[in-house]
């Protein structure tokens, strides 16, 4: 009888022994299985004595204190501007934006700029347990030259806006820079690219069109910012008559490739043309906390079926690119909101942060759960700290009690970009002597 079992072991790449596994889908816990996975990808998730039988693994890793879940996805932030972190706190968006961000980015940034930041921005995600990021800056050629070196997963946004930018004179401007960066990193593993319209007040009729064409003729994802602020949706419905969402949806920008990042303003027919349409949503509760711009209805759009995916935005506005934080402050505010503890629970915001992220990047075949087939994109968490303990159930925990600084151990595609919390493929020393370089500079 041909079983695993009188098989020659199978020679593999990597296998993880864990505590704890979470693979998000199916929903549970195992106890004492291993991952095993080869050439980057995931060939079993099974109980450690048949990974001993069927399998040899060329490098094992024991995580015996630890759980180990899918790498997580930021949804939604712009890198690069990690260097303009704390630079301009406690000011609304529009304050923000006019007064502080936009002038500081018009005299300082560009490609070094971009490739600093971003640097600092990957180094604290992949030591926080994010694999995967879906970014909205210019200059995403830089981003990408990180991405590719530091071994991290990334959909990068080729930002549009209407107006001249240190990236580009105009909005075709913006677009064919992006699209030359597009081509340049065509066939990256780790990089893909997305349509970026900044907001539907910053990109006019016109240049939504000419978006949307391209993202029908390259089947490309549009992502922008939507729904943020009270004064977008005052300002939309005196313009046009309409509603943010509305006006996308009739210039034909809304549908299964759309990722609505925000949707703090959207009423209950906007959450109806999210859910029939199959766009996607990115909840960033602290960014839209630290601005004031209200709360998200979540557990709303949960129920109407909307896919929703949790991001951090910029550093410049949260003012930290943690998941873990994201994921606990979502689930108290959907709590607090619904008057309901029994909104959003522990398994529902691990959802979120993995496979909700990944289904909005359009990459749920390839990652957000640990599955047969899928990249072997994993964090290892320990939760045998004093104050992780005891542990009744780690899904709990993962939102609850422990955070990014309990991620000892990170892999994408197979690779370990973080051991025992320190970076193997980012030097850590020199990301941090650019960033102190910047913050001289711009001061
Ligand atoms: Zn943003």
């Amino acid at each position: 009888m041909d079983t695993p079992t009188n098989r020659p072991p199978r020679e593999v790449d990597l296998r993880i022994d864990a505590r704890w596994i979470i693979p998000v889908e199916p929903d549970g816990v195992l106890e004492r299985h291993a991952l095993v996975a080869d050439e980057g990808r995931i060939v079993a998730l099974c109980p450690q004595h048949e990974a001993d039988a069927a399998f040899t693994a060329r490098t094992r890793v024991a995580c015996d204190d630890h759980v180990l879940i899918p790498g997580l996805v930021n949804a939604h932030t712009h890198a690069a501007m990690t260097l303009l972190r704390g630079i301009a706190d406690d000011v609304p968006l529009e304050t923000w934006l006019e007064r502080n961000i936009w002038p500081l980015e018009a005299r300082f940034v560009g490609a070094e700029f971009v490739r600093d930041g971003a640097a600092l921005a990957v180094a604290e995600m992949l030591r926080g347990g994010v694999t995967c990021f879906n970014d909205m800056y210019f200059f995403p050629d830089a981003t990408a030259d990180v991405c590719d070196a530091a071994g991290i997963r990334a959909m990068l946004g080729m930002p549009v806006l209407d107006f001249a930018t240190a990236w580009a004179a105009d909005a075709d401007a913006c677009l064919q820079r992006g699209f030359e960066a597009r081509d340049l990193w065509k066939h990256s593993p780790l990089i893909v690219f997305a349509l970026a319209p900044h907001a539907p007040y910053t990109v006019s009729d016109r240049t939504w069109e000419k978006i949307v064409t391209y993202a029908r003729q390259l089947d490309l994802p549009i992502q922008t910012h939507v729904g943020e602020t009270q004064r977008e949706l005052a300002q939309s419905l005196e313009k046009s008559g309409e509603t943010p969402l509305a006006r996308l949806d009739r210039l034909g920008a809304t549908g299964p490739g759309f990722i609505a990042i925000h949707c703090v303003h959207v009423d209950a027919a906007g959450i109806g043309l999210l859910a029939g349409q199959g766009c996607h949503v990115v909840h960033c509760p602290a960014s839209n906390m630290k601005l004031a711009s209200g709360i998200a209805p979540v557990a709303a759009m949960l129920d109407r079926g909307v896919n929703v995916a949790l991001g951090t935005d910029g550093a410049a506005s949260n003012n930290r690119l943690d998941v873990f934080s994201e994921m606990r402050l979502a689930g108290l505010l959907a709590k607090v909101v619904a008057g309901d503890a029994s909104a959003l629970p522990a398994a529902a915001l691990l959802r979120m942060a993995t496979l909700g992220g990944a289904r909005a990047l359009g990459l749920e075949g390839s990652i957000g759960s640990l599955a047969g087939g899928k990249a072997a994109d994993a964090v290892a968490v320990r939760l045998g700290d004093l104050e992780t303990l005891p542990v009744f159930d780690p899904r709990s925990h993962l939102v609850h009690a422990a955070g990014r600084e309990h991620v000892s151990d990170v892999w994408v595609a197979g690779r370990r970009v973080v051991e025992h919390g320190a970076l193997i493929t980012l030097d850590r020393g020199a990301v941090a002597a650019r960033a102190r370089s910047w913050q001289s500079r711009l001061r």
